[in-house]
């Protein structure tokens, strides 16, 4: 579905990405995890598109999609195909100006060209999923946080990506409503949601997981099966990591 290739990725003289190699099929629930720093923000903005690669590429079914030099064809096929990935952000990033529904409607309507009876009619359906109806007029600062993050999924899900991306999306919220949060993650998982989650949620990366990718240093250090990383982590960094989590 979508792929890094060789990827690598430097600030300045600051290489924070090497060589990553990590395809996405369809239906995947892929958890990147590991210590802060490590780069999991960095690999998912090149996935979404945020962030340029300094070598290597991003691909979506087979076509570059991202590469250091972007030629016409791949802004093009970026354009296009770009519309396909979503992501949810750690501070929600919704529009505070707009209501819930405007939020949600806005890339519809405007990139996608649904008519905006059609738009308000699959916003009402996504907030239902969500458990938000009654909060369709309201405007964000008037939600917790997360209200306000099952509004921003909805506000992705809008758009029919293909492809879902989770930048730790509650790790700015307090227990209680990580776990409101969590389970609409949880539910979209077992819907078929193609999903790229970068959490600190170990329990959700387990349970809801379908392979766990293991970053230190700016480099893939494991990946596996959730129940084998967890139980027989392979690598001492792993293990030292998972440690903290006893
Ligand atoms: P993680 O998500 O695993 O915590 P990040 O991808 O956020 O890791 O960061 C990896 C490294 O890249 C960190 O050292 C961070 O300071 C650095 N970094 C991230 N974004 C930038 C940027 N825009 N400019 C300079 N350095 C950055």
């Amino acid at each position: 579905m979508i792929a890094a290739e060789a990827l690598s990725k430097s600030f300045g003289d600051v290489q924070v990405l090497s060589g990553i190699d990590l395809a996405i099929h369809p239906q995947e629930v892929v958890c990147m995890i590991g210590p802060s720093g490590s780069g999991k923000t960095t690999l998912l903005r090149c996935l979404a598109l945020l962030e340029t690669p300094s070598l290597g590429c991003v691909r979506m079914e087979g076509q570059i999609i991202s590469q250091p030099d972007q030629t016409r064809a791949v802004k093009k096929a970026a354009q296009s195909m770009g519309r396909d990935i979503g992501m949810v952000f750690q501070h929600f990033n919704l529009w505070p100006h707009m209501t819930v529904l405007q939020n949600i409607i806005e890339a519809p309507v405007r990139v996608r060209k649904t008519p905006r009876a059609k738009a308000v009619a699959e916003a009402e359906s996504l907030l239902e999923k969500v458990g938000l109806s009654d909060k369709r007029d309201v405007y964000p600062a008037r939600l917790s946080g997360g209200q306000q993050q099952r509004v921003a999924i909805a506000r992705a899900l809008a758009m029919r990506p293909k492809v879902l991306l989770f930048d730790e999306a509650t790790s700015a919220l307090d227990p209680e409503l990580k776990r409101e949060v969590l389970l609409v993650m949880r539910a979209l998982a077992g819907e078929g949601m193609t999903m790229v989650v970068v959490t600190h949620e170990m329990g959700f990366a387990r349970n809801v997981g379908t392979r766990i990718v293991f970053m230190d240093e700016g480099a893939i250090v494991e990946e596996g099966a959730p129940r084998a990383f967890f139980e027989t982590p392979q690598t001492d960094r792993a293990k030292r990591f998972l440690r903290q989590f006893e």
